[in-house]
């Protein structure tokens, strides 16, 4: 079985616990791990696949928090870093007029080190970019750069997906999309929301916007599309692959688990190169990554939610 390196953030979630109130008027607050690859690593451990996490978190009690609960859903943290500056934190609530009020605490995660270390372990291997904070600057988006270039000299399958937050870009989507853009052309696998590749192609037409992306040499994408299920591209053909009916209460981490579980099945296949030469298979894959996501959504929080083995694969 290969390893899935996820590379990118992980941080405190502060959510209003009393929703309706902006931040200004919010008084209460709920502590919950986040940041998309660290979910994606938790999706991948608890399927009992291996997992890695790569990050920077604080060397204080939120980071101490945040480790513990990868450990606890055993992701592996050996290359996980503690940074001098605090752990990155946001605050979100909504608003009474349904809008998400948003304040972002920038640390750690910034001050990710590029660590050669990885480099040689990366052969063969699976990598997956899925940082909202990996293109804002910093040490992380200097390590981005690095092992992207280390990944494809490694001959590790790479995986993408752009997690953009409105919250974080407004007013500067050009400079997301020019990013995202170098990314997806590195890519054997891309992720995305219908939002995120109408937003990055600037094409309203999903398969012709996946068609743009596999002109930038992206061969293999996912687009998710919540209770519809999940549009497959390659360069050949196009499936809309059906979701399982449940229902949801909270749709936080289903991305994800998603991704997660569609990783951890390539991982299971010997070279991960190969599912690029397998539609049949890669549907059969996403059908099931599919059931991960909407499971993920019948539960409050993300990484609490995500299925083990047994709820995805025998049920
Ligand atoms: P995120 O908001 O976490 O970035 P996303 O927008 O990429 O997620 P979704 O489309 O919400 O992800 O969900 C991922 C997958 O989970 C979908 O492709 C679908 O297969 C499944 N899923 C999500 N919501 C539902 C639902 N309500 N019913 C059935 N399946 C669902």
């Amino acid at each position: 079985m290969k390893t899935i390196y996820c590379i990118g953030e992980l941080l405190i979630d502060f959510v209003a616990i009393k929703q309706g109130n902006d931040l200004s008027k919010a008084k209460e607050f709920t502590k919950k791990a986040g940041g998309a690859p660290a979910n994606v690593a938790c999706a991948i451990s608890k399927l009992g696949g291996k997992g890695q996490f790569i990050g920077a978190v604080g060397n204080d009690p939120f980071g101490t928090f945040l480790l513990n609960v990868l450990k606890d859903n055993r992701v592996d943290i050996s290359l996980a870093q503690r940074s001098k500056t605090f752990t990155t934190m946001a605050f979100v609530s909504l608003a009474e007029d349904g809008e998400r009020d948003f304040v972002f605490s920038r640390g750690a995660d910034k001050k990710l080190k590029y660590d050669s270390k990885l480099k040689k372990q990366l052969k063969g291997n699976i990598v997956h970019f899925g940082a909202a904070t990996g293109f804002l600057g910093g040490g992380l988006e200097e390590a981005y750069d690095r092992y992207i270039f280390d990944a494809i000299t490694q001959d590790a399958f790479i995986s993408f997906d752009p997690n953009f937050r409105e919250d974080l870009w407004r007013g500067e989507e050009e400079c997301f999309i020019k990013k995202s853009l170098k990314f997806i052309g590195k890519s054997h696998l891309c992720k995305f929301s219908n939002e995120e590749i109408q937003l990055i192609t600037g094409e309203q037409d999903i398969e012709k916007a996946c068609n743009i992306v596999h002109e930038l040499g992206c061969p293999i994408i996912c687009v998710t599309l919540g209770s519809e299920g999940t549009l497959v591209s390659t360069l050949n053909k196009k499936t809309t692959v059906k979701s399982i009916q449940v229902a949801p209460v909270d749709t936080t981490g289903a991305g994800d688990a998603f991704i997660g579980c569609l990783l951890y099945q390539i991982a299971n296949i010997g070279d991960p190169h190969l599912i690029l030469k397998n539609y049949d298979q890669l549907i059969d894959m996403v059908t099931i990554a599919n059931r991960a996501g909407a499971i993920t959504t019948t539960g409050y929080g993300a990484i609490p939610s995500l299925p083990d083995h047994d709820a995805v694969f025998n049920n």
